[in-house]
Formats: C-alpha cells, structure tokens, sequence
C-alpha cells in the first residue's frame, strides 16, 4: 500500500490511512464493499476505502435533509463565510491534495494543483454572491401591486462527479449550492475514491469548527448503484452529473421521469479552426497541451485540428516535431520533469488501443504515436492522425486519450461547418487575425458550442464565466455568471397593498 511508503506521506497529512470510511453524514461510517484505489501510474494499491450501502445512502439522506432546517435558516452572507473558509482549508492543503490527485487520477502535478486552486477561486467566487444573490422588483400594470422575484433553496440536491477532475467539479457545485442555502451527497467517481475522502475531511474540519452539521456536505463513495439510487430519490431535487453522454442520457431520462431537476456536463469533442492566416506559433502552443496534456483526458480536449489547406502540411509537421519532443516527458505525474502522465485505467487503454486500430483499419495514417508505451502503469503514446474523413464515425465519437484528428478545410465557413456537425457541443476555438471571422464565429452562425474561444485553446476555462455545451453535451452551466440559477428555484411573488382586487388585462368579473 503505497499509503504506508514514506514518500507518500502527503497522504498521511490528509488524514488517509490504509483503510478508509468512504460515507460521511456528519459521522463517518460505512458497510459496502471495500474498494482499492490504484495509481495509474504504477498499477499499485494506494489504500482502501469502504463504499456505501443502500442503508448508507438513506441514512445520508436522512440526515442531511435534517441539516438544511438550519442551513437554510443561516443568513446568506453567514454561508458565504464558511465557503471563504473552506477556500482557506483548502489553500492551506494545497500541496498535498493536489499530490493526492496527482497519485490518484495521473493528472502532473502543476494541473492538479491547479484543480484544487479551481476549486479555491469558486470558494471567492461564492463568497461575492452570498453578498449580491439578486432578487428583482418589476413593476406592476396594477396600482397598488408590486411584483417581486424571490430565489429560495432548493433544499437536497445530488453531486455525481467523474473521474478526471476529482477535486473541482465537486467543487463548482458544492460553493455555489452552499451559498445558495443548498445542502449536498456527492457520489464521486469510485475511481478516485480518496480524493473525495480527503476533500469532505477538509469540508468537515470547517463546518465542526462552526458547529454546523456535516451532512450539510455528505458523501457516498459508491459504483454505479449508489447513482442510481441518487438519481432515482425524489428527495433529491437536483442532480448534477459530470461523465460520459451515454451514462448522463440515461441519467436525465431517469431525473426527467420524477420531475427532479438535472444538471448535465457530459462528454466533449472539440475542434480548433486553424485558418489561413493563423499565428502558427501562437496555435502550436496551444494545441500542444490542449491535444496531448491530460494525455487527453479534460472533457474540453481538442480531439479535431480543422486546417485550412494553406497551412494543413505547416501545422501537421509541425505538431508532430512538438509532439517528438515531449515524447521523453510521458512519466511519473508526480516528477516535477513530467509534462504527460497516464491514462487513468487499464480499461482507458483497451479503447485507445482499438480506437487506433480501427483508425488504421478505416485508411487513417498514424503521424505520430499510436502505440501503448512498455513500462508499469497505464501510458500511451501521443496520438495524431490524419487521413479520416471529416464525418467519419471516429472523428464523431470521444475517445477519452490524446488522440487528435486532423482534418484539411477549404475555407473558414466549412471549418464551420465541419465544427458543428457532431453531437456534442462542448468547446471550440478558432485561431484567426481576422476580426470579421471573429465575429462570424461568435455569431449566430458560428460555433454551436458552449464556449467559444479566440486564439486560445479549446481548454483552460476561468471559473467567472458559465462552463458547459450544447447538444450531447448535455445544456448544463456551472460555476460563474448566473449558473447559481439551477441550485435554487424562483418564485414570482405578486403583493397587494391597494386594499382592492384588481385582475390582470383589466379583465372585469362581475359588476
Ligand atoms: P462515467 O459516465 O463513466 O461516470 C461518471 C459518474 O457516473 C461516475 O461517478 C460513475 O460512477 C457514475 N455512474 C455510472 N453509471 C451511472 C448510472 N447509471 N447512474 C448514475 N451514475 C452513474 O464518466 P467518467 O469516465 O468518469 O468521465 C469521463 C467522461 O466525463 C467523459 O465523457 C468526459 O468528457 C466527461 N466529462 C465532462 C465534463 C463536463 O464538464 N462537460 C467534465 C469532466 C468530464
């Protein structure tokens, strides 16, 4: 285990040991099947933590439907100041969670501190709105009346993360719905099962501090039953799901079903427009970590490079002299000499293994990679491809591995087209001198996505604005702007103080 290996001992520091209770509701304690949490990046057992059992889950439930009597109750700017503290807990483990994520998932280091630091900026974010939440007086066509919208909590609400970003996602949801008078069961991935112990622990340190209950902020470490269960509670008013299109289809059917509130960040596949009169310098920098960082695993990846055919042979060779170059990097994520770590299961490995041998079979010439790397853990090759036609079935599907397809446009307005002709609608980026094309691509004609960059990469995104996609993707926002909106439900409130009825539209009933 290597959680009793002294270098390791950032794990200590977190409070993990060699087994773990992977259910927190206010107390910490848990009767499912044990599971083993493995570092992709040697296959070796890191510890163990015991799951939830459908007994768990309820009492989770129960109790913190109990806790949101008082959280609720709690003036907005007093949630705001647990939130401001949890970002302080969280700035003051910073380095050991971000390792812990690092061992965990196989992200580099620097990107999963950067995930905690994610998760810290949503904690300042949150604490702005608790002071300015709005709630809006509109006039009345009725003398005497005042119309006034009032946001409310919506009381329990569901938190299924994925697997890629263990640490932030929970994060975006847990601030924003905490401010909002919300309180949460996180199911996290069962494949990042200690982060999501050592998060609720650092949540927990606060909220006992303040002698609020810790089911404000309950966890279920669990598989796929334990979302179900989730999904399928009607207590829980609002799910909010991060994974894959397939799993979140069936999840919004389910919510849909019961009239619940959902929430869906789903599955990417995101292209960058190269067109004629790119800076390639400025493009290769980008696309360099936006194709082959993660070793691809963000949901806003760039799997498509849409090229425009004056610079298609320039761009191909040379991303494939800077993928030559980082080929020496793909390591230990934990190595301050790493720029690529692993994928994160073996499972990951087998689809990029048949993804590359379908695109072989389908006449795609491999440029670069292609191959699974020969040492412990779960590592492959950086991928580039070209050769495939621009609707192929492969181009259209995501395969969550640094495999990127490039693709030859004639013009800007096909690259377009080429864009929007996927199901999913996550991320896209253009990169362009020409302010006309900007603006056509920001347009009503432009990208269909949820975000729409200019001379950056498909990834990256700041917490202030709304994060998510249209389409397969799944039409949920989450952290900045008015995202607060899906974690509290609106009332519009009409108040009568003329001391007569009058009806709307002047309608005249009776005499
Ligand atoms: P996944 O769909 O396999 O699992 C996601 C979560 O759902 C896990 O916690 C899993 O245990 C749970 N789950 C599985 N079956 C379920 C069911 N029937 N009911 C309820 N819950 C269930 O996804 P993954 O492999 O962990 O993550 C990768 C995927 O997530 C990619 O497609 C990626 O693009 C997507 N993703 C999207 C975003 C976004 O913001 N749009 C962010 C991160 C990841």
């Amino acid at each position: 285990y290597l959680v009793d290996d002294p270098n390791y001992s950032f794990l200590k520091d977190l409070g993990l040991d060699k087994k773990n209770v992977g259910v927190f509701n206010g107390k910490w304690e848990a009767n499912g099947q044990l599971i083993q949490s493995f570092s992709p990046a040697n296959g070796k057992v890191i510890a163990e933590v015991q799951s939830a059992s459908a007994a768990d889950y309820e009492a989770c439930a129960k109790a913190a439907q109990e806790a949101w009597h008082a959280w609720a109750e709690l003036p907005i700017p007093s949630r705001g100041e647990i939130v401001r503290q949890i970002g302080d807990a969280l700035r003051e483990k910073l380095q050991p969670l971000g390792q812990l994520v690092s061992l965990e998932m196989g992200k580099i280091l620097p990107e999963a501190i950067g995930e905690v630091v994610e998760y810290i900026h949503v904690c300042d974010l949150a604490l702005g709105l608790s002071r300015t939440l709005p709630g809006t007086i509109f006039p009345s066509e009725r003398p005497g009346h005042v119309l006034i919208e009032k946001w409310n909590p919506l009381g329990l609400i569901g938190v299924i993360s994925a697997f890629n970003f263990p640490v932030a996602v929970y994060g975006w949801n847990s601030a924003i719905a905490m401010v909002c008078g919300d309180v949460s069961i996180w199911k996290p991935s069962d494949t990042t099962p200690l982060t999501a112990v050592a998060v609720t622990k650092i949540v927990e340190s606060v909220l006992t501090k303040n002698n609020i209950p810790g089911a404000v902020a309950a966890l279920c470490v669990g598989g796929k039953d334990i979302g179900q269960t989730l999904v399928q509670d009607h207590r829980v008013k609002l799910v909010s799901f991060t994974g894959s299109t397939a799993v979140g289809q069936q999840v919004g059917v389910e919510v849909q079903r019961r009239f619940g509130r959902h929430l869906l960040e789903l599955g990417g596949n995101n292209a960058i427009i190269v067109n004629s009169d790119a800076n390639l310098d400025l493009l290769l920098n980008a696309a360099l970590f936006a194709c082959a960082g993660t070793a691809g695993q963000r949901c806003t990846t760039t799997r498509r490079l849409l090229i425009h055919k004056k610079v298609f042979a320039e761009v191909v060779s040379r991303l494939k002299k800077a993928y030559g170059g980082v080929v020496s990097r793909i390591g230990d994520p934990l190595s301050s000499e790493t720029l690529i770590g692993p994928l994160h299961t073996p499972a990951a490995v087998e689809a990029y293994k048949k993804t590359v041998a379908e695109i072989v079979k389908q006449g795609g010439t491999i440029e670069f990679g292609g191959k699974v790397i020969e040492r412990d853990g779960y590592f492959v090759e950086p991928t580039i491809v070209t050769g495939l036609p621009h609707d192929s079935p492969l181009v259209k599907s995501e395969c969550f591995a640094p495999i990127v397809y490039c693709i030859e446009i004639p013009d800007f307005e096909t690259g377009i087209q080429y864009n929007n002709e996927v199901d999913q609608g996550l991320s896209s980026s253009v990169f362009t001198e020409n302010l006309g094309d900007v603006f056509k691509w920001i347009g009503p004609h432009g990208s269909d996505c949820g975000i729409v960059n200019v001379n950056i990469p498909t990834n990256g995104a700041e917490v202030g604005g709304a994060f998510g996609g249209e389409k397969a993707t799944g039409g949920g926002r989450e952290c900045g702007s008015d995202a607060w909106k899906a974690y509290m439900r609106r009332s519009t409130v009409t108040i009568n103080y003329s001391g007569t009825i009058k009806l709307a539209q002047n309608i005249k009933f009776g005499d």
